[in-house]
């Protein structure tokens, strides 16, 4: 609803019954709202107030105000969508108005839209996985591995132009195991980009190893080489150079490798390329996890394409991964009994779930289409909002748009963005801030960080004033002209100074 359309929902005590009802037909919500000189609301009026109006006998010229006085059930701005549904169940009602401070409407919710929650990114399952995951069952390969699990790895190696992969549970697990064959060990310290999540690095210290981190550039949001460099020297000078990068592709976008692989050439260190967001995306024709000597990808839930759980590790190098599937099934040793030499761990996808993983790989290239396509359409729908910046896509660069995520610029933009996604969370949208940099999270409080530029934190700045929006594959037309219509009104009511939502 643009403010326009909430504005028609509101009606003067004066107006007549005949008013009401031709408004309550034209905007067809089912609701008006009363609104006194003063602004605040005084009361609702339904279509069953006006019919009761009429078994009355009320003349069509009385005014509204002549109605029987009726409390309106109300909530108030910061009212999380969860408490307005239960607040509308517990009276039977379809509708909640949103008061301010001062009593006055400011926003409307209706339970059609907490019944139809937007998801930031959601599954999106093609025609092909049933029939792997069928197979799958019909031959009895329920146990992990299977001839899915080699198929889905040789399909995924393949498609991304790297020689071998090996199929994981997760992403998080790929890593644990990259970092591993980069030979990390306790004490040792491992670079990683801030701007990320949690599972970029939390493998670090799986391995007790120290992380530092590393700014992004404002170009690509990804790692800054300018950082990148004086990090490196720093860890020269301290006779401490990182064991291996975890460079990560961030929102569905490449990292500027052209300007960080030599650097980390130049120290000899190798890089572990984190993908987890960026499969079907690629760096002047070559695909996004291409570069290190190791990388990773995910399939969670939320990623581009899913297995509801799972990773992949690629390498041109066949040993590496041959070792990681060995790593990955409790480090097993070739004898007919079981032996051990090393520690392993229980990390190998299974081959239903690879069987899922293969029908999605058949469409990523699709799904790349459809993530572009709703980020062009976000993009030409606020081309008159200015102080929106869309993430950019460099030249030579082809992001997926995993996720469509803006900055807002101007000295409010921090309680800009808070107003903003309170208010999407009130009408059931989710939205989320940019990803907070690892060196602010108290988990890493303490670690090393390398900014962009001494005294710009351009990680920092694109948390405090960043959101990502709803940006699935299979986010309808219907469903991002409903995101984009509350956003343009959020945007609007936003610039008001102190609004809170
Ligand atoms: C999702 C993600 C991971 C972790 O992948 P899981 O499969 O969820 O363990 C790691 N890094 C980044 C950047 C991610 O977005």
């Amino acid at each position: 609803m643009n403010a326009q359309q909430f504005q028609a929902l509101c009606i003067k005590p004066d107006s007549t019954l005949r008013d009401a009802l031709a408004r309550l037909d034209a905007t067809a919500r089912g609701i008006l709202m009363v609104v006194g000189e003063d602004g605040a609301l005084l009361r609702t009026l339904t279509d069953g107030d006006l019919r009761r109006a009429r078994l009355q006998q009320m003349d069509d010229q009385q005014s509204v105000d002549q109605l029987p006085a009726q409390a309106p059930i109300t909530v108030n701005e910061s009212e999380p969508a969860p408490a307005v549904l239960a607040l509308m169940d517990e009276h039977q009602i379809d509708h909640v108005p949103v008061l301010d401070g001062a009593g006055r409407p400011v926003d409307i919710v209706f339970r059609r839209e907490l019944t139809q929650r937007v998801w930031l990114s959601s599954p999106h399952l093609g025609e092909e996985e049933t029939a792997f995951v069928e197979e799958a069952f019909r031959t009895n390969w329920i146990a992990p591995l299977g001839p899915h699990v080699d198929a889905f790895e040789r399909e995924l190696a393949a498609h991304v132009g790297v020689a071998h992969g090996a199929a994981l549970s997760s992403g998080t697990a790929a890593i644990h195991l990259g970092l591993l064959l980069l030979g990390v060990q306790p004490g040792d310290t491992v670079f990683c980009s801030s701007l990320t999540f949690v599972g970029s690095c939390n493998p670090i210290l799986y391995c007790g190893a120290r992380p530092v981190f590393i700014d992004s550039e404002p170009q690509s949001w990804n790692m800054s080489p300018a950082a990148l460099e004086r990090a490196l020297e720093w860890a020269l000078r301290e006779n401490r150079l990182p064991r291996c990068i975890v460079l990560v592709n961030l929102y569905g976008q490449s990292a500027d490798m052209d300007a960080l692989v030599p650097i980390c050439e130049r120290y000899g260190v190798p890089i572990l390329e984190d993908a987890a967001e960026s499969l079907g995306a690629s760096y002047k024709g070559r695909a996004s996890g291409a570069f290190g000597r190791l990388a990773v990808y995910s399939f969670n839930g939320n990623k581009i394409i899913t297995t509801s759980g799972g990773g992949m590790l690629v390498s041109d190098d066949g040993d590496l991964v041959a070792r990681a599937r060995k790593l990955s099934t409790q480090a097993r040793e070739p004898a007919r009994h079981y032996e051990h030499v090393e520690v392993g761990f229980n990390y190998r996808m299974s081959n239903v779930l690879a069987g899922i993983g293969r029908g999605q790989l058949r469409v990523l290239e699709q799904r790349v289409h459809q993530r572009r396509a709703v980020f062009e359409r976000y993009q030409q729908a606020f081309a008159d909002f200015p102080q929106l910046q869309w993430m950019p896509e460099p030249a030579g660069m082809r992001s997926t748009r995993w996720l469509s995520c803006f900055t807002l610029s101007g000295p409010d933009a921090g309680r800009q963005c808070e107003f903003i996604m309170t208010f999407l969370e009130r009408h059931s949208v989710e939205a989320r801030p940019v990803w907070k940099p690892m060196h602010l999270q108290p988990l890493f409080s303490g670690a090393p960080y390398f900014s962009h530029q001494a005294g710009d934190d351009v990680s920092a700045r694109l948390f405090a004033a960043g959101i990502c929006l709803p940006s699935g594959s299979n986010l309808s037309q219907e469903q991002q002209e409903r995101v984009m219509a509350l956003l343009r009104r959020a945007l609007t009511l936003s610039e008001t100074p102190h609004a809170t939502a």
